[in-house]
């Protein structure tokens, strides 16, 4: 008999995970990966969309791609978990699992910002990044701001490359001289863990005369008044802004009665949860990791090894190390990368390589690399 192991999302995770069960067992796997889209997308293409670099249908990875031994994948909307009878209802009918995993990643609560739906916009939906595609072109002159609605928030790197994105996208069009940029983050500093990425990337800030306002949340927008309002009350005014909204698990996830804090908990070295034979990795848990694609394929990496060694009964893999590198668009054409390491010491730790035209192309071959290993492109 074959083990049924039902894979859900196929994100980051999910995909690392399937690639490795596959790897691993082959045709002795009976594994299915359900997914509601049809496609797949790197999070950082949401970037390279909302200021034109590339068209959205050239980042879109179809998931029929994905042919590998023992993997089915399956476009469906997942309507309901029992975790405790290993049971998932879709809009197409019921899967039965020996091993489950949840990887369903985060959602987003747009309704939690009052204002933002009528006079912001988000950049970290597809849709939102979309949209802003034919909005930034319009902004020729005013204050705009990069802000952070809640946290925690997927990618902390992110804010920072939009503003410096920004920064380019206005100099290019020949109207940054009319143009405020200021940040709205709620660290003291960019990347908590990284000083050396942090001052690089406050000295960029500097240099292109934008302002980093630290430790603050916008609450809220007032589109009438054209001002945000943060979490100190205090007010900046506002011509255009371009939020992190709050993230939250998916609404199945929550009916699931599988979060404890918001998020799924899991045993940080094995990302089992407290359910037998359930995993979660990546965005949808509260490991202690960032919410980014490197350490959801990490986690997912420890999580296929435990499911291995259960089924082969061979040895338990070493403990999740909750390490990765993340890269970070600093305008320019200039990419650095942030290698960071979560558990291994008494306090997490960065460091900066870059920024650079070189790394750049390291960011590219990370994608096309992944790209060849899930899905054979
Ligand atoms: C602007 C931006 C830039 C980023 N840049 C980077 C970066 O440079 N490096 C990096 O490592 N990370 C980056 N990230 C973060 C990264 O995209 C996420 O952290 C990563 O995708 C998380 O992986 P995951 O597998 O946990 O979830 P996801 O990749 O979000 O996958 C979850 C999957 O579950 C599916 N799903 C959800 N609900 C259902 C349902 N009910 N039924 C069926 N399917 C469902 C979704 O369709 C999705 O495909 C960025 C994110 C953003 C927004």
């Amino acid at each position: 008999m074959k083990t049924r192991v039902v894979v859900l999302g196929a994100g980051f995770g999910g995909l690392e995970l399937s690639t490795m069960l596959s790897e691993a067992l082959g045709d002795r796997l009976d594994l299915t990966l359900i997914d509601k889209s049809e496609t797949f997308f790197f999070g950082y293409s949401k970037l390279d969309v909302m200021f034109g670099r590339q068209p959205p249908e050239a980042v879109c990875v179809p998931y029929r791609h994905i042919v590998k031994p023992g993997v089915r994948f399956r476009q469906e909307a997942i309507t309901a978990i029992d975790p405790g009878a290993r049971r998932v209802t879709t809009d197409h009918g019921t899967y039965d699992a020996d091993v489950l995993v949840v990887a369903l990643g985060a959602d987003y609560d747009l309704a939690a910002t009052p204002g933002l739906v009528e006079g912001g916009h988000e950049f970290y939906s597809f849709a939102g990044a979309t949209r802003l595609r034919d909005v930034l072109p319009t902004f020729s002159k005013g204050r705009a701001i990069v802000g952070v609605t809640s946290a925690p928030f997927k990618c902390p790197p992110a804010p920072s490359e939009a503003a410096l994105l920004l920064h380019d996208h206005l100099t290019a069009r020949g109207v940054r001289g009319a143009c405020e940029i200021s940040l709205v983050m709620p660290f003291g500093v960019p990347i908590p863990p990284s000083p050396d990425t942090s001052r690089a990337l406050l000295a960029a800030f500097a240099e292109r005369g934008i302002t980093f306002v630290p430790k603050r949340l916008v609450l809220a927008l007032d589109p009438a008044r054209r001002v945000a309002i943060l979490d100190d009350q205090s007010e900046m005014p506002c011509d255009l802004f371009l939020g992190i909204p709050k993230h939250r698990v998916p609404d199945v996830v929550a009916a699931s009665g599988m979060t404890g804090n918001g998020w799924i908990p899991v045993n940080p070295k094995t990302l089992a949860t407290r359910f037998p034979a359930v995993y979660a990795v990546g965005d949808v848990t509260s490991v202690g990791t960032p919410k980014a694609g490197v350490f959801a394929e990490g986690a997912a990496r420890v999580a296929a090894r435990s499911i291995i060694a259960d089924l082969q009964a061979g040895d338990r893999p070493s403990a999740y190390a909750g390490a990765g590198s993340c890269y970070v668009e600093f305008g320019a054409n200039r990419v650095g990368r942030v290698d960071i390491d979560f558990f291994s010491g008494p306090s997490p730790t960065g460091s900066l390589f870059g920024p650079s035209v070189a790394m750049a192309a390291d960011k590219q071959h990370f994608g096309s690399s992944r790209r060849a290993r899930w899905f054979g492109v």
